[in-house]
């Protein structure tokens, strides 16, 4: 039977953590807040606002929601992010995507300033992770990285393989991978024979958006799977791109859906966000 990487139970213990962080900040007068940007309606994006700034209130971070209408133009958004950027009182911004079309997401991150960049998606912040300098880390790759080490399992000259090449996920979760020394293969939808590939993973990390993409002949056994994917089904339940109940036996430590690697990103989030206090 593989081990269940309880991404709930370990977010719980950082956030209680991070709420006595919080509690010893306030009293040297320092308050860490984040302002979160959402143009549009997306439900989606509703949903993920409303966590974080449920985990903000829990652990005592001040939080600001700024709801655009989508069909804001690219020099108000700018305006907005550059007087969040100039203002005192707000430590970390996020801009929560998808943005409308008409706006371009990669310049949108690039305006924020890298010192309140809690996501990591400003390019000074990719390029500092690349070469390996403190920054602000993207947070679910960040929050994967903490379950490897919360269970204590062993990077070092691994195979891991990472299915997905997206900048939110799969290429800052590469670089996390190589600071640890491990060899790492990244695959995509150009990529060819996935499974040849992916059958050599001692440990599999998915991240593609696809139910039930990673089958039982695509592991080998006792391989670690982590399941990035968050998909909705038409029936309404959740679930991420592994087909959990045929491959766990076949794993040695696994992640669920819910409640595995969606959890830990947002504790992330948060630890980010205490962590920009240090660059006011
Ligand atoms: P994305 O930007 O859509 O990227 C998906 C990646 O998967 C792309 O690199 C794409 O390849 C690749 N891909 C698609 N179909 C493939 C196939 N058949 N074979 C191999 N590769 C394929 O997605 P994302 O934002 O990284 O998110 C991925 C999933 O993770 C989604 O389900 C998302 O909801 C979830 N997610 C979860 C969390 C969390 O906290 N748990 C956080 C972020 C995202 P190309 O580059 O060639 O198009």
């Amino acid at each position: 039977m593989a081990i269940i990487l309880d991404g709930k139970s370990l977010s719980k213990k950082i956030k209680n953590n991070l709420k006595d962080e919080v509690k010893q900040l306030n009293s040297k007068g320092i308050f860490p807040k984040l302002a979160v940007i959402m143009i549009g309606k997306d439900p989606a994006s509703s949903v993920y606002v409303k966590n974080k700034s449920k985990a903000c209130k829990y652990i005592g971070i001040e939080f600001e929601e700024f709801l655009l209408d989508e069909n804001i133009s690219e020099e108000e958004l700018f305006n907005l992010i550059d007087n969040l950027n100039n203002d005192n009182k707000i430590t970390g911004i996020l801009l929560q995507a998808p943005i409308p079309k008409h706006l371009d997401i990669n310049k949108a991150f690039e305006r924020i300033s890298p010192k309140k960049d809690v996501d990591g998606f400003n390019p000074i912040n990719v390029g500092k992770l690349s070469i390996g300098i403190d920054t602000f880390i993207s947070c679910t790759p960040l929050g994967i990285m903490k379950i490897f080490e919360e269970y204590k399992i062993e990077l070092q000259g691994k195979n891991v393989v990472v299915l997905g090449r997206s900048n939110i996920v799969g290429k800052p979760m590469v670089q996390c991978l190589l600071s640890k020394n491990a060899t790492v293969t990244i695959c995509h939808s150009k990529t060819q024979n996935i499974e040849e590939i992916t059958k050599r993973a001692d440990i599999l990390i998915s991240a593609i958006g696809k139910p039930k993409f990673v089958k039982e002949n695509m592991i080998k056994d006792g391989a670690v799977v982590i399941d990035v994917g968050i998909n909705r089904l038409d029936n309404g339940k959740l679930v991420g791109d592994v087909d959990f109940d045929k491959i766990e036996s076949k794993t040695s430590y696994i992640t669920p859906v819910p409640g595995g690697v969606g959890p830990m990103t947002i504790a992330c989030l948060m630890e980010n966000v205490i962590k920009s206090v240090k660059n006011k």
